[in-house]
């Protein structure tokens, strides 16, 4: 799957190169050119990665950056911030509003990239699931791909294995419909299969789940949460 990078820049040039270059190396692109549509399209499109100009029209990027880390649905989303030399004290206090890194204007394209590539895969390092799963009546053997429900083995398909899975890594945060779409059935089905697919395949999944399904909770109007049991 692509991942999706949220470009955040009112500078139409630096887009343009942005947009070109991460195009070039497999990333899909959205983009941004103030804050409020930066907040909305985080929200709504839930990029893998946010690179934020710090320099923006109306709602600056320090407060893009607040906003987006105490948002519980995009606070896990890595942010690097494009700074100018002239920012030097922006920068630390955007590294302290819990953005991931940060380049200096200008920079080479091949730079930024190699940046975005070491914040993905940090972020992958940090979201990555234990072997065994155990909450509640659920355990889950990733490694062995079994799930059990008060100790007998539920026959999952393996998109309902892949939903309880996403919605696991996210943990605990609200992931939409077509969140779980793109995820599971990826892009380039998107349009032909409906969001109502993902509903269908919760409820199969609640159901095989039993005394478990109560770990996942609808989000109303717009998509599921996983919650574990103490
Ligand atoms: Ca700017």
């Amino acid at each position: 799957m692509k991942e999706k990078i949220l470009i955040v820049e009112d500078e139409k040039d630096i887009v343009k190169m942005l947009e070109y270059n991460l195009k070039k190396d497999g990333f899909k692109v959205i983009v941004a050119q103030d804050g409020e549509d930066a907040l909305d399209l985080a929200l709504r499109q839930y990029p893998n990665l946010i690179l934020l100009d710090l320099m923006l029209p109306g709602i600056n990027g320090l407060e893009v950056c607040k906003s987006l880390k105490k948002e519980i649905k995009t606070a896990s989303i890595p942010i690097i911030m494009l700074t100018a030399k002239s920012q030097e004290s922006d920068k630390i206090v955007g590294l302290e509003l819990g953005a991931d890194d940060y380049i200096t204007k200008p920079f080479s394209p091949r730079e930024l990239i190699a940046r975005i590539k070491a914040v993905l895969r940090r972020a992958t390092e940090k979201d990555k699931l234990p072997e065994i799963f155990q909450s509640g009546d659920l355990n889950i053997d990733f490694a062995k791909i079994s799930v059990k429900v008060k100790d007998k083995p539920i026959e999952l398909t393996s998109k309902e294995f892949e939903l309880l899975k996403t919605l696991l890594k996210a943990k605990g945060r609200v992931l939409s419909r077509d969140y779980l779409l793109d995820t599971i059935w990826g892009y380039d089905h998107a349009l032909e299969i409906q969001t109502r697919t993902v509903d269908v395949h919760v409820r199969t999944l609640r159901k095989k789940l039993k005394s478990a399904a109560k770990m996942i909770v609808t989000a109303k109007n717009y998509g599921y949460r996983f919650e574990a049991e103490d």
